[in-house]
């Protein structure tokens, strides 16, 4: 049974207020319909431009916490000066799927680990996160069951979940609490908020079934054994154009290329920190020309491999997060479902059986 005293009570009728109130103190970015069928994190000055219910948007919240281009740096040659650039603004994210709560903890791990990294931790100390129930499959490219990211693991400052009269909301954090702390707003949750949020978890149990035939705990195992797979040298160096839009929208991706751009009198610049992808050719180049993953389908390897095999055995946390945002933008039509249920399939069909092991 929950513990009743960390949750609050949002009426549906305050839901404008809530957020006119957080817009007076910070930018206020959530999801809001981008064309027909996609969706963005964008700046919401009323709750009216909401989308609460939406399929993953086509970036994830990473774009608040790592932008695709950022100043780290600027220098002057002529005052011999080198100045760290470390900028942050307040930001609440509201609206934030438990896939995509899960991508951002895989960052913070990732960002944290030495050498921390000071631009991403100054950001992140400035945003809050509220994060949002899904109760549905939001569409078929999405496996967050199998990833077991259908339900909150924390990560977030409020978490909330819509019922019938209103959003029962999860304290997360100090700062979570000093938002749920205006009585204008919220009210303590009461005990039949907690039995109908029970009762919608338990629903949740028979929608999300896991998508794939692997188990959770069985897919670094595939991964490991599937090295050799002709799935890469064939299939994969046959499909991906090398595009890079599997990276580029991935939660838990974060490689980036430096660049140093100098102004004309090549007296001053600025470094520039710039996302980049594995899946680009000239990714894996060093100076002497050579490139240790020429082909494109050794680098769609390393891509999966950096989401279930060398994450789980350095930090013991899976890449994938199951938000499907890789399937629903590849060019070449690649799912990821599909290509781990071949690569089990393959393994199945070997003389030797690893799954399991
Ligand atoms: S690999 Fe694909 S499904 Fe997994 S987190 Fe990245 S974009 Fe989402
Ligand atoms: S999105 Fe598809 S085609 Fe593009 S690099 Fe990724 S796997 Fe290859």
């Amino acid at each position: 049974m929950p513990d009743i005293s960390e949750y609050v009570f949002l009426d549906k009728n305050k839901l404008d207020f809530f957020v006119s109130k957080l817009n007076t103190r910070q930018r206020v970015v959530a999801p809001v319909r981008k064309g027909v069928k996609s969706y963005a994190f964008a700046e919401v000055p009323s709750a009216k431009d909401i989308s609460w219910k939406y399929i993953p948007t086509i970036l994830p919240p990473k774009k608040y916490f790592m932008p695709q281009y950022e100043t780290i740096q600027k220098f002057d040659k002529s005052k011999r000066t080198w100045e760290t650039v470390v900028s942050s603004e307040p930001i609440v994210i509201l609206g934030v799927h438990t896939c995509d709560l899960a991508g951002i903890e895989f960052l913070n791990a990732m960002m944290s680990s030495a050498p921390c990294d000071a631009h991403y931790r100054n950001r992140k100390a400035n945003i809050t996160l509220i994060g949002i129930e899904c109760l549905d499959y939001c569409d078929g490219s999405a496996s967050c069951a199998v990833m077991k990211n259908e339900l909150p693991h924390g990560g977030y400052d409020l978490f909330m979940t819509e019922m019938k009269q209103g959003f029962i909301s999860h304290v997360g954090s100090d700062r979570g609490r000093n938002i749920a702390s205006d009585s204008r707003i919220f009210t303590p949750a009461k005990p039949e908020h907690i039995r109908e949020l029970e009762e919608l978890r338990a629903r949740k149990k028979d929608i999300f079934k896991p998508e794939i035939n692997v188990s959770h705990e069985e897919l670094k195992n595939l991964f490991s054994q599937s090295f050799e797979s002709n799935m890469w040298r064939e299939e994969m160096e046959k499909r991906c154009v090398s595009c890079g839009n599997c990276t580029n929208v991935c939660p838990t991706c974060y490689c980036f290329d430096l660049r140093d751009e100098l102004d004309l009198s090549l007296t001053t610049g600025e470094r520039q920190r710039v996302w980049d992808s594995c899946q680009n050719e000239t990714f894996a180049k060093v100076a002497s020309g050579e490139n240790f993953r020429k082909k494109k389908g050794l680098r769609q390897r390393h891509r999966y491999m950096r989401k279930f095999y060398y994450p789980v055995e350095k930090h013991g946390l899976y890449g994938c997060t199951g938000c499907g945002r890789c399937t629903r933008t590849c060019m070449a039509k690649i799912s990821l479902k599909e290509t781990i249920n071949k690569l089990a399939e393959e393994q199945q069909n070997s003389k030797e059986p690893v799954l399991n092991q």
